[in-house]
């Protein structure tokens, strides 16, 4: 069942992206590159040739939205805002125009991002619902607490355990710390988990504080409001339950049909989302399960029915297929 990507990307179809639909791209190892062992800091927008093209892809008229698991601060500085200076450098004389076609969401969906003269700045309305409860707050920093304490408990312990099983982790960023982000995400980092060993050689201490973490919720009985889940390769997080890319989607796609005077369905029917995390616990799962007429594109193996992989389209995987395929997408449209 292996369409290819000359009928799945036929110039019809790319014209009534540029008309009806919208390009979303996740952004950690899609568009740009996530820390490791042995490079320090995430990847910024000059450095990812993927990033890069995302101006190109506007100008060409296409809708573009980032839907990022990251706070909105760290994603504006690697981001948004040297997006914003290369249109302005490349197309002066149409950068508003250009800027309207250009969505973003961070926190996994919870805070969404618009541009007010000139400005970026968090949309209170679409936030509010996934906001803590103050008072909940200070109890799921103590649960986060209790967590940071029993993983450094346990390294102390076992050092030599964790440095020899866990070669990938950089165990200098220790200890790790309680992070706070734009009142929606509570979280703990770094942890070493599964990405840092190899596969299933060993129990994930992440994991396991992730159980420990899901009790404590429920004995405080904050449960039915509010959920962990490991993020990333290091993180564990805390936020409202209803906070996933679903609802940055929907609330995207309803956005659009109402601007353009059309139903939500031919939004999702003429969108492409590209991601690297569709299996069952990643952050791009979700879209392919919720939004089946969209097309779901993976810069790493398929591993839905409903989605393909760039890698067979390219034969290459990572940055460099996201790469690959938006200069397809604007080598027809220009
Ligand atoms: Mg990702």
């Amino acid at each position: 069942m292996r369409d290819n990507l000359n009928t799945l990307l036929s110039p019809e179809r790319l014209e009534k992206l540029r008309q009806n639909g919208v390009m979303i791209f996740d952004v950690d190892d899609t568009l740009l590159a996530r820390r490791g062992r042995f490079s320090k800091n995430d990847q910024i927008f000059s450095e990812s040739p993927a990033a890069v093209s995302i101006p190109l892809l506007l100008n060409a008229g296409v809708r573009v939205c980032v839907i990022t698991g990251h706070g909105w601060a760290q994603l504006e500085k690697r981001f948004v805002l040297p997006l914003d200076k290369e249109i302005s450098k490349l197309f002066p004389e149409n950068r508003d125009e250009i800027l309207r076609r250009f969505f973003v969401y961070a926190n996994r969906g919870a805070t969404k991002i618009i541009r007010e003269n000139g400005y970026y700045k968090e949309e209170t309305v679409y936030g509010s619902e996934f906001s803590f409860d103050e008072t909940d707050l200070i109890r799921l920093r103590e649960i986060l607490e209790r967590l940071k304490d029993t993983f450094i408990e346990d390294f102390a312990k076992r050092k030599g355990w964790y440095l020899e099983n866990f070669p990938e982790f950089n165990s200098e960023e220790l200890p790790p710390e309680i992070l706070e982000r734009e009142k929606v995400v509570l979280g703990l980092r770094p942890i070493p988990s599964e990405s840092h060993c190899e596969k299933n050689a060993v129990e994930s201490p992440r994991r396991r504080l992730f159980l420990l973490g899901c009790e404590l919720i429920k004995n405080a009985g904050l449960d039915e409001k509010y959920e962990i889940a490991q993020s990333g390769k290091s993180t564990l997080e805390i936020t409202r339950r209803e906070v996933s890319k679903k609802a940055a989607f929907r609330d995207l796609i309803s956005g659009i049909a109402k601007e353009e005077g059309i139903s939500p369905e031919t939004v999702e029917e003429s969108s492409v989302y590209v991601g690297d995390e569709f299996s069952p616990g990643g952050n791009d799962y979700v879209i392919s399960q919720s939004f089946p007429r969209c097309l779901c594109l993976s810069v790493t193996s398929a591993e839905q029915e409903n989605v393909f992989s760039l890698r067979d389209f390219f034969e290459l995987e990572g940055i460099p297929a996201a790469s690959a395929l938006a200069a397809r997408i604007i080598k027809f449209l220009t």
